[in-house]
């Protein structure tokens, strides 16, 4: 039997009440598709934190110690992950930041790559930084699934977040680049403890991602329920920053593409007073990190 497409897409115009309870809906529905509504609604599990290395900040005035740790992500999967603290004592900001098809949680701390080092630069900057492997293509857990566990994963790098005393759990980002670009979209949208998001080299539609894209976005139920345009708007109205290059060709994260499913997230956002909290911010590169523009984002949002 074919399922209409898209039936719990957002209609525009309607109150912040309906609006919320429409989120709220979504949101429940996917925890269920994503095969996580048992994590998500059940017990808080212990982090069981295990330290495996301070890594040697190559510049002594860094500012900041960098960690490799493993962390309990379900009662029984451990997942790595890399951490960095400032320097000092006092209450900072935290960024989740994910990586692409291709790399691992070191990736995004790599200077010389697609990523800039967005993860270090933030380190520099005196944010708390944590970065978990997204990239895997198998299931770990029996009755699981891909982007349920990944998405998970990132879940648990909030909770260190909000169970480390040094960082002030109202203000969480979190950011990444293409498939990282995606997991930031679900992060925001299904964990209201992220403040402000940057989801970079992703901003697309589903049929687009049909085609030339590896297929670990799709799963049982989503494109009946959604397109993209309605994930990122269960994360109306806190900020969001979208950034597409111009160099994307339109068999992949095509700026046009881009400017029109933005159009479908804004209504959500206007409805829920947030009109001016989602961008699209295009710069001249291609798949990559705009670095200034992400900084900006987070210093303006997660700073004050
Ligand atoms: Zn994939």
């Amino acid at each position: 039997m074919l399922l209409p497409m898209r039936s719990g897409r957002y209609i525009p115009g309607i109150s912040a009440e309906a609006a919320r309870a429409w989120q709220e809906d979504v949101r429940a529905e996917l925890f269920r598709y994503l095969h996580l509504d048992d994590l998500a609604g059940g017990p808080a599990i212990p982090l069981d934190e295990d330290l495996v290395s301070n890594i040697a900040s190559t510049a002594a005035s860094a500012g900041f110690v960098r960690s490799e740790i493993t962390l309990a992500s379900t009662l029984t999967r451990r997942i790595d992950a890399v951490v960095t603290l400032p320097e000092g004592d006092g209450s900072v900001p935290g960024v989740v930041c994910i990586h692409g098809h291709g790399s691992d949680r070191r990736g995004v701390y790599a200077t010389d790559s697609i990523y800039k080092g967005f993860a270090t630069e933030l380190a520099r900057l005196g944010y708390a930084t944590i970065a978990v492997d997204v990239g895997q293509h198998e299931v770990c857990e029996e009755g699981r699934l891909l982007m349920g566990e990944r998405l998970w994963d990132c879940r648990r790098a909030v909770d260190w977040f909000t169970s480390h005393p040094r960082v002030d759990a109202a203000r969480i980002g979190c950011a990444g680049l293409s498939l990282g670009g995606e997991m930031a979209m679900w992060l925001g949208a299904m964990d209201l403890r992220i403040a402000a998001e940057v989801s970079a080299g992703f901003l697309t539609t589903m049929d687009q991602m049909e085609q030339n894209h590896c297929m670990c976005w799709k799963f049982d139920g989503l494109r009946e329920l959604v397109d993209y345009a309605d994930i990122y708007a269960l994360t109306a109205p806190r900020p969001l920053q979208c950034q597409n290059g111009l160099q994307e060709d339109e068999t992949q994260f095509f700026v046009p593409l881009a400017w029109q499913t933005l159009e479908e997230i804004e209504p959500a956002y206007r409805d829920l007073g947030g009109a001016g909290n989602v961008s699209l911010h295009v710069h001249g590169g291609g798949h990559e990190i705009d670095l200034p523009a992400l900084v900006g984002f987070f210093e303006k949002h997660l700073k004050n």
